[in-house]
């Protein structure tokens, strides 16, 4: 089976690692080089931003996450994670670090103040029905490069169109989090470019 990591340095682990099992798949916390380099993709999960970024700094990941994603390893970020694939961000900490791949702009604590968190079903390209998501000071997608696929948008209220999830190549990326919920469909967008990559030993 291939290895999914979850960075586990900060932010909302455990729900994503068990997901990730869920679909068959072996699911590792990366805290360390020699852990990212068992993995045959990655989850970046929420939590703070800066923190993380200064975390894997720290914990000598840094270069090593970037170089990976840079070099077509399939990559799932949420909320926090979508900010740390984002080449750019709007209302980002001073001189904030970002691995970097997806050709968006994103607005970072997009939804403001008065609906700092929320929850609600939205419809989702591809998928039947609607995903329920959960959005926890979330980012949103301010703008987006012409080889970024949007694949969901906030259906109403004052941010309504708005984007929040988002497909390039071997990344994507969601403002809201897959993980709380029981739905496992964004997961399995993440293994199946796993499994449908060329080389994959999924055996
Ligand atoms: N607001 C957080 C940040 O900017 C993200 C919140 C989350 O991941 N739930 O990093």
């Amino acid at each position: 089976a291939p290895t999914v990591g979850v960075f586990a340095l900060q932010g909302d682990v455990r729900e994503h690692l068990r997901m990730l099992e869920s679909l068959g798949v072996r699911a590792l916390g990366v805290r360390r080089p020699a852990e990212l380099d068992q993995c045959d993709a990655l989850v970046l999960p929420g939590g703070e931003s800066t923190t993380m970024a200064k975390l894997a700094r720290t914990f000598e990941l840094f270069d090593a996450i970037r170089k990976r994603i840079a070099g077509g390893m399939p990559t799932l970020g949420t909320c926090a994670g979508m900010i740390l694939l984002a080449d750019r961000i709007v209302d980002g900490a001073a001189g904030q670090e970002t691995f970097g791949g997806l050709d968006v702009t994103v607005r970072r604590n997009a939804f403001g103040r008065q609906v700092d968190s929320f929850e609600g079903d939205i419809a989702f390209e591809g998928m039947a029905g609607s995903v329920h998501a959960v959005f926890i000071r979330a980012p949103w997608v301010e703008q987006a490069g012409p080889g970024v696929e949007p694949l969901a948008r906030v259906a109403d209220g004052a941010a309504a169109g708005r984007i929040v999830a988002v497909r390039q190549g071997h990344l994507l990326a969601t403002s809201f989090h897959p993980e709380v919920g029981g739905d496992a469909r964004v997961h399995r967008l993440l293994v199946d470019q796993v499994r449908s990559r060329p080389g994959s030993t999924d055996d």
